[in-house]
């Protein structure tokens, strides 16, 4: 099986584009493969990272949302969510608490929150930039328009992650309202490029109309994107939407996606999920040892992150943080990993 396997990946070093048939092969491949396509993933990892796995200070901001993501349990339309949003003081704390625990980059992720205005949103960066200077400062809070994108990195933004989710545009219209569409969110990743956020994407594994086109269609989205940043984890059913009866996605077939993104991209900022987490115990080592060189440990005070319900049994702690970092470092040892505080920005 070698000999095959590492001729298709020497199709993922270097070349302009990869083949759709070497995607599709790498995609349907069985167990020992996966295995040492892992291994192969890890030893890239560590010859551009070191042992080290940057942390990321997560801060959910808001669970209120106006949009209608099919399997979100944030959507407007789901009337059982909790609702709520930090205030700019709030979030401050949170930032000092984080600095205090030694984080070098905080991530702002909620919902499309229609009182989060753009302006809202800047004035609260340029607050937590006056404080922290040398810190990163990561959005996460959905679609915006170019003027809104563009006041954002003025205010001193440094990152933006928004998953495309699903490249093909027939998947992306079985999973969103009509309001939205493939090409608007593909429009916006574009932008924030321009304006030079380092720009994350990624997308879920194991949705429901997802089969190894749409896979191939976002690898191949991602070749030509060429992100600074990929999140990748399975999809989870949340209660309250259209999706609540259907099956999570597949942990084994995430850590592939996880293993080809990082042997295609060695140089990304790969997270290894809160979703992957959820769906097994030693869910943040698996996704290390498949390529992942990030975490992003949540600092949301657990009062709020347990209404940040994006989907069943989300993973969130009410043990202090400082006691999670100890937990994560001592994983991370297990593995031969620790974790590393520095910035880590993406370096081309
Ligand atoms: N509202 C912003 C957005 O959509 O980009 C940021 C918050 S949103 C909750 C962050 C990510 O959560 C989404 O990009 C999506 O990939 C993921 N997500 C949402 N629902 C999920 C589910 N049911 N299972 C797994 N991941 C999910
Ligand atoms: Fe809102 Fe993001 Fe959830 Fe979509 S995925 S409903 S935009 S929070």
């Amino acid at each position: 099986m070698e000999n095959g396997l590492r001729e298709l990946v020497s199709c993922l070093s270097g070349a302009e584009s990869v083949p759709e048939q070497v995607w599709r092969s790498l995609l349907s491949v069985g167990k020992d493969e996966r295995d040492w396509l892992a291994a192969m993933a890890r030893k890239v990892t560590e010859d551009n990272f070191g042992k080290g796995v940057y942390v990321r200070a997560l801060i959910e901001i808001s669970s209120c949302c106006r949009n209608n993501c099919l399997y979100c349990g944030l959507r407007a339309a789901n009337k059982d969510a909790v609702r709520y949003r930090l205030s700019k003081e709030q979030i401050l704390e949170c930032c000092a608490k984080a600095a205090s625990l030694g984080f070098n980059t905080f991530v702002l992720q909620g919902g499309e929150d229609v009182m989060q205005t753009d302006e809202w949103l800047a004035d609260v960066v340029k607050a937590i930039k006056a404080e922290y200077p040398s810190k990163a400062v990561t959005l996460s809070v959905g679609e915006r328009s170019d003027a809104g994108f563009a006041m954002l990195r003025s205010a001193g933004v440094d990152r933006y992650l928004l998953r495309h989710e699903t490249a093909c545009e027939k998947h992306y219209s079985l999973l969103h309202p009509s309001a939205m569409s493939a090409e608007n969110r593909k429009h916006c990743l574009h932008v924030l490029k321009q304006l030079g956020f380092q720009t994350g994407s990624g997308m879920m594994i194991g949705l429901p109309g997802q089969g190894v086109d749409e896979l191939v269609a976002d690898l191949m989205y991602l070749d030509m994107l060429k992100p600074a940043m990929i999140g990748i984890g399975p999809f989870i059913p949340a209660t309250g939407t259209p999706f609540a009866k259907e099956k999570p996605g597949d942990v084994d077939t995430a850590l592939l996606l996880v293993s080809l993104s990082r042997l295609r991209f060695p140089k990304a900022l790969i997270p290894a999920t809160t979703a992957l987490a959820t769906l097994c115990e030693d869910g943040t080592e698996r996704g290390i040892l498949a390529g992942a060189n990030v975490v992003m440990p949540n600092i949301t005070p657990s009062a709020f992150a347990r209404n940040y319900t994006i989907y069943d049994n989300k993973k969130y702690h009410d043990s202090e943080s400082a006691e999670q970092l100890e937990l994560l470092e001592r994983k991370l040892n297990a593995i031969d990993r620790f974790i590393d505080y520095s910035r880590g920005d993406y370096m081309i």
